[in-house]
């Protein structure tokens, strides 16, 4: 049911030259018209560290720490003309496509609300400019951000004040809370999305978001992984997103259990200390009631 995370990045990281507003408008029109019904989701530029796109700004690549230095909303608010260009382009989608009931911007590894409150700032600027040149409608374009860092869930209870919705990336809050480069193959055995840790972080930013009446969504990797993905019902997720390959056995697995099943496994996860323990218990609980499922490793 529609787009839970549009990447925006490809548009950089495909091209030799910086793109135009009208690449951008051209691109999202693609995608809201080919949806024509639910959610369009469209995250703003998630650039730098693992996603490098054009250099146009030589300070990044002298970054010690690219993870901790100039990335996604650090680095579009830093350069305000490509973050400007891309919320016009999204909102002009938005409003000439009919859509914006439907399309929603989420800003990404939002970490302190001074940067959510800027991105707002900016967005309702060009809302602004766009209705006095006959734009009408862009102001009720949904707003949310990404959880990905420890601070956001710490903070969440005022960030619920300022947004429409929160959707938990799940990659980047593993490698933020258990600090593990999540591209070092060196780490890679430390990096569990399903660690204590974690699922506490998760557990947290669901309550916050439900006592708010804001919607929650997983848009990390965790949620394409059957497994997990009944753990994440259970602590009262109500909608996933994962990329269509996964969508088929998702959907399997989830149909195939009830609220309850789900609220159980979570309430004994849950009590558990290691990532090694709830990956076993987890899939064991999957192995008992979808055992036609294909356990993934
Ligand atoms: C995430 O961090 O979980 C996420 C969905 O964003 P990305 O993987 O693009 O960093
Ligand atoms: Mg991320």
């Amino acid at each position: 049911e529609g787009i839970g995370l549009y990447r925006t990045e490809f548009l950089y990281l495909g091209s030799q030259r910086e793109p135009s507003e009208e690449d951008h408008y051209q691109a999202y029109r693609r995608v809201i018209d080919a949806t024509p019904h639910g959610p369009v989701v469209i995250r703003t530029l998630d650039l730098g560290a693992d996603k490098m796109g054009l250099s146009s700004d030589p300070e990044r690549d002298r970054e010690p720490n690219p993870f901790l230095g100039l990335r996604s909303i650090r680095l579009s608010l830093r350069n305000p003309s490509l973050l400007r260009t891309q919320l016009r382009a999204v909102l002009r989608a938005a409003i000439e496509g009919g859509a914006v009931d439907r399309v929603r911007i989420m800003f990404p590894m939002v970490s302190t609300l001074s940067e959510l409150r800027a991105a707002r700032f900016m967005l309702r600027s060009i809302s602004e400019d766009l209705a006095s040149e006959g734009l009408l409608g862009g102001e009720q374009v949904q707003i949310g951000m990404m959880v990905e860092v420890p601070s956001a869930v710490i903070l969440l209870d005022h960030f619920v004040k300022e947004i429409d919705f929160v959707s938990i990336g799940t990659n980047d809050l593993t490698q933020y809370t258990l600090a593990v480069d999540r591209t070092n193959p060196a780490v890679a055995d430390l990096y569990q999305d399903c660690d204590p840790a974690v699922l506490r972080l998760i557990k947290q930013t669901v309550e916050i978001c439900q006592a708010a009446g804001v919607g929650v969504s997983v848009c990390g990797e965790m949620s394409s992984r059957a497994e997990r993905a009944l753990l994440l019902v259970g602590l009262g997720v109500e909608s996933l997103s994962l990329p269509p390959a996964a969508i088929p056995q998702l959907k399997k697995a989830v149909r195939s259990v009830t609220r309850q099943q789900c609220q159980a496994i979570c309430w004994r996860a849950m009590r558990l200390n290691t990532a090694r323990e709830v990956s076993v218990f987890l899939q064991r609980q999957l192995a008992e009631l979808v055992p036609e499922m294909m356990i993934q490793a």
